[in-house]
């Protein structure tokens, strides 16, 4: 697997309840693992999420163990209290897009 890069990203779109993340475009309306709704996703931080994926580099990013580290980074930097999704419009880049459906 390749290593992580912050720069290529698009948005880390990342569901509060458990920790589910997908690159780019907008928020789904629940999130595809929990069925949190959409309000519930954060835009993760890129430092944040090369943790993670420096961690477990041979695993997908929405393993148990990465989402798991997630929440707890999330709790442990405020994530949570400090970014939450305000329904602005940004780009998706183009890339690795995942298909949330196709993952579970
Ligand atoms: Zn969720």
């Amino acid at each position: 697997m390749t290593k992580y890069q912050p720069f290529m990203q698009a948005l880390l779109w990342t569901c509060k309840s458990c920790g589910f993340v997908y690159e780019g475009g907008q928020p789904k309306q629940n999130c595809p693992s929990c069925e949190a709704y959409k309000s519930s996703f954060i835009d993760f931080p890129q430092h944040l999420e090369a943790k993670v994926r420096e961690s477990y580099p041979d695993v997908h990013f929405n393993h148990k163990f990465c989402r798991t580290m997630r929440l707890a980074l999330m709790a442990e930097h405020n994530v949570a209290a400090k970014s939450r999704v305000s329904g602005r419009v940004l780009p998706s880049v183009s890339g690795e897009h995942m298909n949330p459906s196709d993952t579970f």
